[in-house]
């Protein structure tokens, strides 16, 4: 097992595998793991139940500010509270995939939730594995690893609707909506300056930790 106690991007489009990627990777590293997806997901679910228009950004900012959202970072127990309940199901569920590109592309939601994930990260401890799309240039610039996941559109939606169960072209749909819209505020498509690209498509995920546990080591040997 590698001593890495740094600060681990991992970015990637959706569907590229990050979530079970930075999972394991932190599960064998010892590390915390911090799923940003979920903050934005968690911060939707707060505006919709709240009931406010999606076109009335100020106080959708208020409602997030104010939510009580805490996020669990082991990585075999992570977990979203919102007023104090788990909501991992219900952040996964469709009516807030389809609701979150609109609340995370408020600059000023994300200012606050990317203020919110550096303190988490400023907190571990024993080393952290980030996940999102604009971790390695906007949330942790100075990462000591920065990994960007990719793979090729049908291997991204073949790779979600198995997770979901969820119709192949619909979810390849979802998939393509998402990140046309994500790509407003992040660059889902891009590499962060400074990342290791590593494409997945051909890759299962044995094959994807044991890549990156050889750029830990090196990072850990340099
Ligand atoms: O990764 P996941 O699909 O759970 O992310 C949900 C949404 O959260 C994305 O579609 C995007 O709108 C937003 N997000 C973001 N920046 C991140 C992580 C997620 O804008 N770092």
């Amino acid at each position: 097992m590698s001593a890495f106690r740094g600060v681990i991007a991992i970015d990637g489009p959706s569907g590229s595998g990050k979530s079970s990627v930075a999972r394991r990777l932190a599960t064998d590293l010892g590390a915390a793991c911090l799923d940003t997806g979920a903050t934005y997901r968690t911060a939707t679910l707060a505006v919709l139940r709240s009931g406010v228009h999606l076109g009335d950004k100020q106080t959708i900012l208020k409602v997030v500010e104010t939510a009580t959202m805490e996020f669990g970072t082991v990585p075999d127990d992570r977990y979203s509270l919102l007023d104090g309940v788990n909501v991992d199901a219900e952040i996964r569920g469709d009516e807030v995939t389809a609701t979150v590109s609109a609340v995370s592309g408020i600059p000023e939601v994300r200012q606050y939730l990317i203020r919110r994930q550096r303190d988490i990260i400023a907190a571990a401890d024993h080393g952290i594995v980030v996940e999102g799309r604009d971790i390695g240039e906007v949330v942790a610039p100075d990462a000591d690893l920065k990994v960007y996941l990719t793979a090729d559109a049908t291997e991204r939606a073949r790779r979600r609707s198995s997770q979901n169960g969820a119709d192949l072209a619909a979810t390849a749909a979802d998939i393509t909506r998402r990140d046309t819209a994500d790509a407003k505020t992040t660059r889902p498509h891009d590499a962060a300056p400074g990342a290791v690209i590593v494409d997945t498509t051909h890759l299962d995920l044995d094959q994807v930790i044991t890549a990156l546990h050889e750029l830990v080591d090196r990072r850990v040997a340099a």
